[in-house]
């Protein structure tokens, strides 16, 4: 099966937006198996998409167009696509009841309502994030045709949850897609460890890599969930035997999620004191639901004298070593974990940069430490990532904090393993 995504939108075509959405859909076809042919970018311009659009249906036996569904003069997908598919337009009553419960409370314009006409026949794609619904129908001469709202916040979830079933179910089979999360492998080591298993058709498996971690998603179609799990299971089972202890999930979210699960499962509770992520550790993980069974406290302690003040750091310790040094970090551990009366306490001080490296403590640099209150591990980033950014640098620092804690609730060794080997450059 062949497929095209048209892209629909002038500020597409002007460089203003990325054109995000169809990276999105790009690789849900292909997780699917289902290859892409063609992926085009149109205005908004009526008699252009519909050549577009007429050339594709000649091409492709699936065609998805992102953007052009709202309410707006310049939003005509939809018109255009059932000109030229010869489908009526009509009024579909549950997405208007949608839309004015959207609006209630608010003055909603009468053009909010053109929404709600839709090709005669389609499956309706509910629009859970905004007001424009998607849909999916079949053409006259069997071709499958897909339209998809433009903000990736409403393509995304409306992809996932409904134009990926409604694919699957239009070619008889049902999808099941496991994700396994890795952390301390880089994607080309993974990569290459596991190159038979991507060339795979079903199921397939691919990498991504996002904020210095990496995942590899399975994805299996067969005649129902049962079937396609079991196809998947091999090479799930495969993946954790090749990379080991550096899977830290499967289909969890985060490490931030896997970590306050496992405190709360065990009653543990953790504590922070961070200098240069600047609370980010905290933020992360304040932002996993039900957190507070698990976290105790933050503390920013970005100031020698702060650190000395509030986390007892030693003046001689700051004054020897520095504050960005295995000591210190081991003194901020140590420290919060006497303050906070937690089980677990985590130091974390380094270089963010840009600015403030010097050949012996370059940016990048950031040592971390994990204290039980009675031992103390100390994980060294070394400064080989500048390049990268603060921002990337931070995130990584926040990861790598998150990991050992993970390493020490699931007793799996590796805490002061340096975040940087062959392995994950
Ligand atoms: P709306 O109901 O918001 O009007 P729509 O389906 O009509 O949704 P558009 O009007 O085409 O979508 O685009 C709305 C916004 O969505 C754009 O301003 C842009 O920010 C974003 N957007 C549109 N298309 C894409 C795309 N291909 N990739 C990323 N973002 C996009």
């Amino acid at each position: 099966m062949y497929a095209e995504i048209i892209s629909v939108g002038t500020e597409l075509l002007l460089g203003h937006t990325i054109n995000s959405d169809a990276a999105y859909v790009a690789r849900e076809l292909s997780a699917l198996g289902i290859n892409l042919l063609y992926s085009c970018t149109v205005g908004d311009n009526p008699e252009r998409l519909e050549a577009a659009l007429q050339t594709a249906l000649d091409r492709s036996d699936i065609v998805i167009t992102t953007g052009g569904l709202g309410p707006t003069g310049d939003d005509l997908t939809k018109e255009t696509i059932a000109k030229t598919a010869g489908k009526k337009l009509v009024l579909h009553q549950e997405s208007l009841d949608r839309i004015v419960e959207y609006f209630k409370g608010r003055v909603m314009g009468e053009s909010q309502k053109k929404q709600a006409m839709l090709p005669e026949g389609c499956t309706v794609f509910p629009n859970g994030c905004g007001t424009a619904p998607g849909c999916g129908f079949q053409t006259a001469n069997g071709k499958t045709m897909i339209m998809l709202p433009g903000p990736p916040s409403e393509l995304i979830p409306m992809l996932k949850n409904y134009a990926v079933p409604f694919l699957a179910k239009e070619s008889g089979a049902v999808i099941v897609s496991r994700i396994v999360r890795v952390f301390g492998l880089g994607e080309g080591y993974v990569a290459e460890q596991i190159t038979d298993l991507t060339e795979g058709t079903n199921p397939t498996a691919a990498t991504y890599a996002k904020d210095g971690e990496m995942f590899v998603r399975v994805t299996a179609r067969a005649k129902d969930e049962a079937a396609a799990s079991a196809l998947c299971e091999p090479v799930v089972d495969e993946l954790q035997r090749r990379l080991g202890d550096f899977i830290y999930g499967i289909d969890v979210e985060s490490l931030e999620e896997l970590v306050v699960k496992e405190l709360t499962r065990r009653g543990l509770h953790l504590a922070c004191a961070e200098s240069c992520t600047g609370g980010l550790l905290a933020s992360r993980i304040t932002d996993i639901p039900g957190s507070s069974a698990a976290f105790q406290m933050g503390a920013v302690t970005y100031a020698n004298e702060i650190k000395t003040l509030l986390l007892d750091v030693p003046e001689e310790t700051l004054r020897q070593y520095g504050a960005v040094s295995e000591q210190t970090a081991r003194a901020m551990a140590e420290g919060i974990v006497r303050k906070s009366g937690s089980e677990l306490g985590i130091g974390i001080t380094g270089i963010a940069g840009p600015g403030g490296g010097t050949p012996e403590k370059p940016v990048g640099l950031v040592y971390l430490a994990l204290c039980d209150g009675k031992q103390t591990w100390v994980r060294k980033m070394p400064g080989n990532n500048a390049k990268k950014g603060r921002r990337y640098l931070r995130w990584l620092a926040a990861s790598n904090a998150l990991d050992m804690v993970r390493r020490y609730l699931f007793d799996l060794g590796g805490l002061e393993e340096a975040a940087y080997t062959a392995k994950n450059i």
